[in-house]
Protein backbone atom coordinates (compact mmCIF):
# COMPACT_ATOMS: atom_id res chain seq x y z
CA UNK A 1 0.00 0.00 0.00
CA UNK A 2 1.46 3.64 -1.05
CA UNK A 3 2.15 5.89 2.16
CA UNK A 4 -0.46 8.27 3.13
CA UNK A 5 0.02 11.40 1.12
CA UNK A 6 0.78 14.09 3.79
CA UNK A 7 0.83 17.85 2.92
CA UNK A 8 0.10 20.80 5.33
CA UNK A 9 -2.69 21.94 3.48
CA UNK A 10 -4.29 18.44 3.48
CA UNK A 11 -3.89 18.19 7.16
CA UNK A 12 -5.16 21.75 7.70
CA UNK A 13 -8.40 20.76 5.29
CA UNK A 14 -9.09 18.00 7.54
CA UNK A 15 -9.09 19.99 10.93
CA UNK A 16 -12.58 20.12 11.83
CA UNK A 17 -12.68 16.05 12.24
CA UNK A 18 -9.03 15.34 14.04
CA UNK A 19 -9.73 13.59 17.07
CA UNK A 20 -13.16 13.07 16.08
CA UNK A 21 -14.67 9.63 15.89
CA UNK A 22 -15.60 9.05 12.42
CA UNK A 23 -18.09 5.92 11.77
CA UNK A 24 -18.50 4.67 8.57
CA UNK A 25 -21.62 2.32 7.79
CA UNK A 26 -21.46 0.11 4.79
CA UNK A 27 -18.31 -0.85 3.36
CA UNK A 28 -19.15 -1.41 -0.68
CA UNK A 29 -17.95 1.00 -2.84
CA UNK A 30 -18.02 4.31 -1.42
CA UNK A 31 -17.70 2.68 1.61
CA UNK A 32 -14.14 1.14 1.33
CA UNK A 33 -12.77 4.28 -0.24
CA UNK A 34 -13.85 6.60 1.84
CA UNK A 35 -12.65 4.90 5.35
CA UNK A 36 -8.97 4.07 3.63
CA UNK A 37 -8.49 7.80 2.62
CA UNK A 38 -10.08 9.23 5.86
CA UNK A 39 -7.64 7.07 7.70
CA UNK A 40 -4.75 7.72 5.41
CA UNK A 41 -5.27 11.37 5.98
CA UNK A 42 -5.02 11.08 9.86
CA UNK A 43 -8.89 10.48 11.06
CA UNK A 44 -9.92 7.78 13.59
CA UNK A 45 -12.65 5.53 11.42
CA UNK A 46 -14.62 3.00 13.00
CA UNK A 47 -16.37 0.78 10.30
CA UNK A 48 -20.17 -0.47 11.41
CA UNK A 49 -21.36 -3.48 9.55
CA UNK A 50 -23.85 -6.33 9.70
CA UNK A 51 -22.23 -9.10 11.66
CA UNK A 52 -20.43 -12.20 9.27
CA UNK A 53 -21.33 -10.34 5.63
CA UNK A 54 -18.37 -10.73 3.08
CA UNK A 55 -17.30 -6.39 3.12
CA UNK A 56 -16.82 -7.27 7.05
CA UNK A 57 -13.87 -9.63 6.52
CA UNK A 58 -12.73 -7.11 3.92
CA UNK A 59 -12.63 -4.85 5.95
CA UNK A 60 -10.97 -6.38 9.06
CA UNK A 61 -8.44 -7.82 6.51
CA UNK A 62 -7.92 -3.97 5.86
CA UNK A 63 -7.07 -3.41 9.70
CA UNK A 64 -10.07 -1.36 10.89
CA UNK A 65 -12.27 -2.49 13.76
CA UNK A 66 -15.82 -3.34 12.50
CA UNK A 67 -18.93 -3.27 14.73
CA UNK A 68 -22.68 -3.40 14.73
CA UNK A 69 -23.92 -0.32 12.94
CA UNK A 70 -25.98 0.60 16.19
CA UNK A 71 -22.49 0.26 18.15
CA UNK A 72 -20.82 2.78 15.57
CA UNK A 73 -23.67 5.43 15.21
CA UNK A 74 -23.59 5.51 19.17
CA UNK A 75 -19.27 6.03 19.51
CA UNK A 76 -19.58 8.62 16.48
CA UNK A 77 -18.84 12.03 16.17
CA UNK A 78 -19.72 11.88 12.28
CA UNK A 79 -21.23 8.58 10.75
CA UNK A 80 -20.74 7.95 7.39
CA UNK A 81 -23.80 5.95 5.66
CA UNK A 82 -22.65 4.53 2.95
CA UNK A 83 -24.99 1.35 2.36
CA UNK A 84 -27.31 1.05 -0.11
CA UNK A 85 -29.57 3.91 -0.67
CA UNK A 86 -32.68 1.45 -0.14
CA UNK A 87 -32.13 0.13 2.88
CA UNK A 88 -30.77 3.47 4.49
CA UNK A 89 -34.47 4.39 6.23
CA UNK A 90 -34.55 1.35 8.30
CA UNK A 91 -31.18 1.52 8.74
CA UNK A 92 -31.66 5.23 10.59
CA UNK A 93 -34.72 4.00 12.38
CA UNK A 94 -33.42 1.00 13.98
CA UNK A 95 -29.28 1.52 14.36
CA UNK A 96 -28.55 5.25 14.16
CA UNK A 97 -31.51 7.60 15.19
CA UNK A 98 -31.98 6.04 18.44
CA UNK A 99 -27.98 5.89 19.20
CA UNK A 100 -26.43 8.62 17.71
CA UNK A 101 -25.47 11.25 19.58
CA UNK A 102 -26.87 14.71 20.17
CA UNK A 103 -24.98 17.18 17.96
CA UNK A 104 -23.34 14.70 16.00
CA UNK A 105 -22.69 14.77 12.27
CA UNK A 106 -24.88 12.91 9.49
CA UNK A 107 -23.35 12.46 5.93
CA UNK A 108 -24.89 10.92 2.84
CA UNK A 109 -23.11 10.25 -0.72
CA UNK A 110 -26.30 10.48 -2.26
CA UNK A 111 -29.43 13.19 -1.24
CA UNK A 112 -31.88 10.33 -2.20
CA UNK A 113 -33.88 9.53 0.97
CA UNK A 114 -33.68 12.42 2.89
CA UNK A 115 -34.55 14.41 -0.22
CA UNK A 116 -37.51 12.46 -0.91
CA UNK A 117 -37.92 12.31 2.87
CA UNK A 118 -37.87 8.57 3.16
CA UNK A 119 -35.60 9.83 5.79
CA UNK A 120 -36.45 12.65 8.39
CA UNK A 121 -32.95 13.19 10.47
CA UNK A 122 -33.13 14.70 14.00
CA UNK A 123 -33.61 17.92 14.28
CA UNK A 124 -30.02 18.08 16.46
CA UNK A 125 -27.86 16.46 14.41
CA UNK A 126 -25.95 17.86 11.06
CA UNK A 127 -27.12 16.43 7.95
CA UNK A 128 -24.33 16.45 5.41
CA UNK A 129 -23.81 15.26 1.73
CA UNK A 130 -20.24 14.60 -0.41
CA UNK A 131 -20.72 12.90 -3.12
CA UNK A 132 -17.91 12.08 -4.77
CA UNK A 133 -18.49 12.27 -8.84
CA UNK A 134 -16.52 8.49 -9.88
CA UNK A 135 -17.31 5.25 -8.54
CA UNK A 136 -15.43 4.26 -5.24
CA UNK A 137 -12.58 2.29 -6.47
CA UNK A 138 -11.42 5.39 -8.42
CA UNK A 139 -12.12 7.78 -5.24
CA UNK A 140 -9.64 5.33 -3.81
CA UNK A 141 -6.81 4.99 -6.93
CA UNK A 142 -6.76 8.72 -7.25
CA UNK A 143 -6.30 9.79 -3.59
CA UNK A 144 -3.26 6.83 -3.35
CA UNK A 145 -1.52 8.49 -6.26
CA UNK A 146 -1.98 11.68 -4.61
CA UNK A 147 -4.84 12.86 -7.03
CA UNK A 148 -8.87 13.45 -6.00
CA UNK A 149 -12.03 12.76 -7.30
CA UNK A 150 -14.01 15.76 -8.29
CA UNK A 151 -16.86 15.87 -5.02
CA UNK A 152 -20.61 17.49 -4.63
CA UNK A 153 -20.94 18.95 -1.37
CA UNK A 154 -24.11 20.00 0.44
CA UNK A 155 -25.80 21.05 4.12
CA UNK A 156 -29.23 20.02 4.77
CA UNK A 157 -29.41 20.90 8.51
CA UNK A 158 -26.68 23.02 10.46
CA UNK A 159 -27.97 22.59 14.03
CA UNK A 160 -24.16 22.60 15.40
CA UNK A 161 -23.71 25.96 13.65
CA UNK A 162 -20.39 24.04 12.07
CA UNK A 163 -21.81 21.78 9.54
CA UNK A 164 -19.65 23.51 7.01
CA UNK A 165 -16.49 22.79 8.93
CA UNK A 166 -17.42 19.18 9.22
CA UNK A 167 -18.36 18.31 5.75
CA UNK A 168 -15.45 20.04 4.04
CA UNK A 169 -13.17 18.41 6.35
CA UNK A 170 -14.84 15.07 5.36
CA UNK A 171 -14.53 15.88 1.61
CA UNK A 172 -10.69 17.02 2.35
CA UNK A 173 -10.37 13.67 4.15
CA UNK A 174 -11.29 11.37 1.37
CA UNK A 175 -9.23 13.29 -1.08
CA UNK A 176 -12.19 15.42 -3.15
CA UNK A 177 -10.65 18.76 -2.08
CA UNK A 178 -7.27 17.80 -4.02
CA UNK A 179 -9.05 18.58 -7.13
CA UNK A 180 -12.22 20.63 -7.01
CA UNK A 181 -15.67 20.79 -4.53
CA UNK A 182 -19.03 22.21 -5.47
CA UNK A 183 -21.49 23.31 -3.35
CA UNK A 184 -24.55 21.87 -3.74
CA UNK A 185 -27.76 21.09 -2.56
CA UNK A 186 -29.57 18.05 -1.12
CA UNK A 187 -32.14 18.55 -4.12
CA UNK A 188 -29.70 19.44 -6.91
CA UNK A 189 -27.35 16.40 -6.16
CA UNK A 190 -30.29 14.00 -6.28
CA UNK A 191 -32.23 14.88 -8.97
CA UNK A 192 -28.86 15.71 -11.65
CA UNK A 193 -27.52 12.32 -10.33
CA UNK A 194 -30.48 10.62 -10.71
CA UNK A 195 -30.58 12.09 -14.02
CA UNK A 196 -27.51 11.54 -15.58
CA UNK A 197 -27.43 7.62 -14.25
CA UNK A 198 -30.94 7.18 -16.37
CA UNK A 199 -30.65 9.59 -19.15
CA UNK A 200 -26.60 9.30 -19.94
CA UNK A 201 -24.55 7.88 -18.62
CA UNK A 202 -26.23 4.07 -17.98
CA UNK A 203 -29.25 3.89 -19.02
CA UNK A 204 -28.92 6.72 -22.35
CA UNK A 205 -25.65 5.06 -23.22
CA UNK A 206 -26.37 1.26 -22.89
CA UNK A 207 -29.62 1.70 -24.44
CA UNK A 208 -27.74 3.40 -27.51
CA UNK A 209 -24.89 0.38 -27.58
CA UNK A 210 -27.84 -2.41 -27.46
CA UNK A 211 -29.88 -0.74 -30.60
CA UNK A 212 -26.76 -0.06 -32.37
CA UNK A 213 -25.58 -3.28 -31.82
CA UNK A 214 -28.71 -4.96 -33.08
CA UNK A 215 -29.18 -2.98 -35.76
CA UNK A 216 -25.99 -4.10 -37.43
CA UNK A 217 -26.85 -7.47 -36.39
CA UNK A 218 -30.09 -7.78 -38.00
CA UNK A 219 -28.65 -6.18 -40.88
CA UNK A 220 -26.44 -9.57 -41.18
CA UNK A 221 -22.59 -8.13 -39.92
CA UNK A 222 -20.63 -10.27 -37.18
CA UNK A 223 -21.77 -9.67 -33.83
CA UNK A 224 -17.98 -9.51 -33.43
CA UNK A 225 -17.48 -6.47 -35.33
CA UNK A 226 -20.68 -5.27 -34.17
CA UNK A 227 -19.34 -5.39 -30.61
CA UNK A 228 -16.18 -3.94 -31.41
CA UNK A 229 -17.75 -0.63 -33.45
CA UNK A 230 -20.59 -0.13 -31.04
CA UNK A 231 -19.01 -0.98 -27.54
CA UNK A 232 -15.43 -1.31 -27.53
CA UNK A 233 -14.78 1.43 -29.09
CA UNK A 234 -17.23 3.69 -26.82
CA UNK A 235 -14.50 3.73 -24.54
CA UNK A 236 -11.80 5.51 -26.62
CA UNK A 237 -14.28 8.20 -27.68
CA UNK A 238 -15.44 8.91 -24.06
CA UNK A 239 -11.68 9.05 -23.29
CA UNK A 240 -11.15 11.90 -25.86
CA UNK A 241 -14.43 13.69 -24.60
CA UNK A 242 -12.85 13.28 -20.34
CA UNK A 243 -9.58 14.27 -21.42
CA UNK A 244 -10.77 17.47 -23.87
CA UNK A 245 -14.20 17.87 -24.28
CA UNK A 246 -16.13 17.78 -28.01
CA UNK A 247 -12.68 19.67 -29.26
CA UNK A 248 -10.55 16.74 -28.31
CA UNK A 249 -12.57 14.13 -29.65
CA UNK A 250 -13.13 16.16 -33.29
CA UNK A 251 -8.93 16.70 -32.94
CA UNK A 252 -8.42 12.74 -33.00
CA UNK A 253 -11.12 11.14 -35.28
CA UNK A 254 -11.54 11.94 -39.06
CA UNK A 255 -13.29 14.37 -41.00
CA UNK A 256 -15.41 11.77 -42.66
CA UNK A 257 -16.22 10.98 -38.82
CA UNK A 258 -17.09 14.35 -38.06
CA UNK A 259 -19.52 14.95 -40.71
CA UNK A 260 -21.21 11.56 -40.45
CA UNK A 261 -21.29 12.44 -36.46
CA UNK A 262 -22.47 16.49 -37.04
CA UNK A 263 -25.06 15.52 -39.70
CA UNK A 264 -25.99 11.84 -38.32
CA UNK A 265 -25.72 12.18 -34.83
CA UNK A 266 -28.98 14.77 -34.53
CA UNK A 267 -30.96 12.08 -35.95
CA UNK A 268 -30.50 9.62 -33.71
CA UNK A 269 -30.91 11.15 -31.05
CA UNK A 270 -33.33 13.76 -31.53
CA UNK A 271 -36.05 16.31 -30.31
CA UNK A 272 -38.20 13.29 -29.12
CA UNK A 273 -35.10 11.90 -27.48
CA UNK A 274 -35.17 15.53 -25.91
CA UNK A 275 -39.22 15.19 -25.06
CA UNK A 276 -38.50 11.87 -23.41
CA UNK A 277 -35.49 13.78 -21.30
CA UNK A 278 -37.58 15.95 -20.03
CA UNK A 279 -40.12 13.57 -19.36
CA UNK A 280 -37.89 11.11 -17.13
CA UNK A 281 -36.28 14.31 -14.96
CA UNK A 282 -40.27 15.67 -14.31
CA UNK A 283 -40.86 11.92 -12.97
CA UNK A 284 -37.30 12.36 -11.00
CA UNK A 285 -38.57 15.62 -9.82
CA UNK A 286 -42.39 14.70 -8.67
CA UNK A 287 -41.02 12.10 -6.66
CA UNK A 288 -42.68 9.89 -9.28
CA UNK A 289 -39.22 7.58 -9.67
CA UNK A 290 -38.75 7.63 -6.05
CA UNK A 291 -41.61 6.26 -5.03
CA UNK A 292 -41.99 3.50 -7.86
CA UNK A 293 -37.83 2.84 -6.87
CA UNK A 294 -39.21 1.92 -2.86
CA UNK A 295 -42.24 -0.01 -3.63
CA UNK A 296 -40.86 -2.37 -6.44
CA UNK A 297 -37.29 -2.75 -3.47
CA UNK A 298 -40.29 -3.59 -0.91
CA UNK A 299 -42.17 -5.95 -3.44
CA UNK A 300 -38.91 -7.84 -3.73
CA UNK A 301 -37.25 -6.10 -7.12
CA UNK A 302 -39.37 -8.65 -9.56
CA UNK A 303 -39.04 -6.10 -12.36
CA UNK A 304 -35.48 -4.90 -11.61
CA UNK A 305 -34.36 -8.60 -11.71
CA UNK A 306 -36.20 -9.91 -14.96
CA UNK A 307 -34.85 -6.56 -16.66
CA UNK A 308 -31.43 -7.17 -15.05
CA UNK A 309 -31.29 -10.77 -16.18
CA UNK A 310 -32.45 -10.19 -19.96
CA UNK A 311 -29.58 -7.29 -20.16
CA UNK A 312 -26.88 -10.25 -18.92
CA UNK A 313 -28.47 -12.56 -21.11
CA UNK A 314 -28.34 -10.23 -24.33
CA UNK A 315 -26.38 -11.34 -27.42
CA UNK A 316 -23.91 -8.73 -26.92
CA UNK A 317 -23.01 -9.94 -23.72
CA UNK A 318 -21.97 -13.59 -25.29
CA UNK A 319 -19.92 -11.98 -28.12
CA UNK A 320 -18.34 -9.91 -25.63
CA UNK A 321 -17.14 -11.99 -23.20
CA UNK A 322 -15.37 -14.05 -25.53
CA UNK A 323 -14.00 -11.25 -26.95
CA UNK A 324 -12.74 -9.70 -23.96
CA UNK A 325 -11.26 -13.12 -22.57
CA UNK A 326 -8.43 -12.21 -25.32
CA UNK A 327 -7.78 -8.20 -24.01
CA UNK A 328 -5.27 -9.51 -21.53
CA UNK A 329 -4.93 -5.86 -20.10
CA UNK A 330 -8.19 -5.77 -18.83
CA UNK A 331 -7.62 -8.85 -16.06
CA UNK A 332 -4.25 -6.19 -14.72
CA UNK A 333 -5.82 -3.63 -13.57
CA UNK A 334 -9.03 -4.67 -12.64
CA UNK A 335 -10.78 -2.24 -10.17
CA UNK A 336 -9.44 -3.75 -6.56
CA UNK A 337 -13.05 -3.14 -5.11
CA UNK A 338 -14.07 -5.98 -2.21
CA UNK A 339 -16.34 -8.69 -3.75
CA UNK A 340 -19.93 -6.31 -2.51
CA UNK A 341 -23.07 -6.68 -4.55
CA UNK A 342 -23.11 -3.69 -7.00
CA UNK A 343 -25.73 -1.27 -6.76
CA UNK A 344 -27.59 -0.95 -10.39
CA UNK A 345 -26.65 2.77 -10.66
CA UNK A 346 -23.80 4.64 -12.19
CA UNK A 347 -21.59 7.49 -10.31
P1 LIG B 1 -22.43 -0.95 -2.17
O1 LIG B 1 -23.61 -1.73 -2.61
O2 LIG B 1 -21.19 -1.03 -2.97
O3 LIG B 1 -22.03 -1.33 -0.67
C1 LIG B 1 -22.96 -1.44 0.34
C2 LIG B 1 -22.33 -1.83 1.68
O4 LIG B 1 -23.35 -1.77 2.67
C3 LIG B 1 -21.76 -3.24 1.72
O5 LIG B 1 -20.64 -3.25 2.56
C4 LIG B 1 -22.91 -4.03 2.38
O6 LIG B 1 -22.46 -5.18 3.06
C5 LIG B 1 -23.41 -2.99 3.37
N1 LIG B 1 -24.79 -3.19 3.81
C6 LIG B 1 -25.86 -3.61 3.08
N2 LIG B 1 -26.95 -3.66 3.85
C7 LIG B 1 -26.58 -3.26 5.11
C8 LIG B 1 -27.25 -3.10 6.33
N3 LIG B 1 -28.55 -3.36 6.44
N4 LIG B 1 -26.53 -2.68 7.41
C9 LIG B 1 -25.23 -2.41 7.32
N5 LIG B 1 -24.53 -2.53 6.17
C10 LIG B 1 -25.21 -2.96 5.08
O7 LIG B 1 -22.93 0.59 -2.04
P2 LIG B 1 -22.36 1.88 -2.80
O8 LIG B 1 -22.56 1.74 -4.28
O9 LIG B 1 -21.02 2.21 -2.26
O10 LIG B 1 -23.41 2.99 -2.31
C11 LIG B 1 -23.34 3.57 -1.03
C12 LIG B 1 -23.86 4.99 -1.09
O11 LIG B 1 -23.00 5.77 -1.93
C13 LIG B 1 -25.24 5.12 -1.71
O12 LIG B 1 -25.92 6.16 -1.04
C14 LIG B 1 -24.96 5.52 -3.14
O13 LIG B 1 -26.04 6.22 -3.75
C15 LIG B 1 -23.76 6.41 -2.94
N6 LIG B 1 -22.90 6.60 -4.13
C16 LIG B 1 -22.42 5.51 -4.79
C17 LIG B 1 -21.57 5.68 -5.87
C18 LIG B 1 -20.99 4.50 -6.61
O14 LIG B 1 -20.22 4.71 -7.54
N7 LIG B 1 -21.25 3.24 -6.25
C19 LIG B 1 -21.20 6.99 -6.28
C20 LIG B 1 -21.68 8.09 -5.53
C21 LIG B 1 -22.53 7.87 -4.46
MG1 LIG C 1 -25.39 8.24 -9.53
Amino acid sequence: MNPAPTSSMQDASTQALQGRRVGVLGYGSQGRAHALNLRDSGLQVTVGLRPGGTTAAQARTDGFSVAAPAEVAGGSDLLAVLTPDMVQPQLYREAIEPHLHTGAALLFAHGLNVHYGMIAPRRDLDVVLVAPKGPGALVRREFERGAGVPCLFAVHQDASGHARERVLAYAAGIGGARTQLIETSFREETETDLFGEQAVLCGGATELVKQGFETLVEAGYQPEVAYYECMHELKLIVDLLYEGGLAQMHRYISETAQYGDLTRGPRVVNAETRQRMREVLGEIRDGTFAREWVAEYAAGNPQYKALKQRDLTHPIEQVGAALRARMGWLRAGRDAAPAAPKRAAGG
